[in-house]
């Protein structure tokens, strides 16, 4: 696709048009990963004894966290959307969260 063309549920909007679809606008997205600074670090001692892994698996829109057969949750911090979700709902201690420094994480793109 050109940039002139437009996926077939592109919506108009005042800013041009706009793809209806989550899936596709999503892939309009851009991670820029910030290597060696994740800004996800999770404590795994609290995470196991809290059950963190059954709240974070199933709960994160990019499927950032998944549980290892030991037991080990991790976090691919580079696929997240920044939503906040997993730290509203996160056990107390069982991970740390910020912002990605500046000009690092996801960029999202529209129209
Ligand atoms: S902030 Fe959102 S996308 Fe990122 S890890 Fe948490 S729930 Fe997933």
């Amino acid at each position: 696709m050109t940039a002139t063309q437009q996926p077939a549920d592109a919506r108009p909007t005042d800013r041009g048009p706009v793809p209806a679809s989550v899936p596709a606008r999503l892939a309009a997205t851009a991670f820029v990963t910030d290597e060696g600074h994740p800004h996800i670090v999770i404590d795994q001692q609290v995470a196991r004894a809290t059950g963190a892994a059954a709240v974070l698996v199933p709960i994160c829109p990019a499927h950032v966290y998944s549980l290892a057969p030991d037991g080990t949750l991790a976090a691919e911090y580079a696929a997240c959307l920044e939503c906040g979700t997993c730290l509203a709902v996160a056990p107390a201690g069982s991970l740390v969260w910020h912002y990605p420094r500046g000009g690092q994480g996801v960029a999202y793109r529209e129209g």
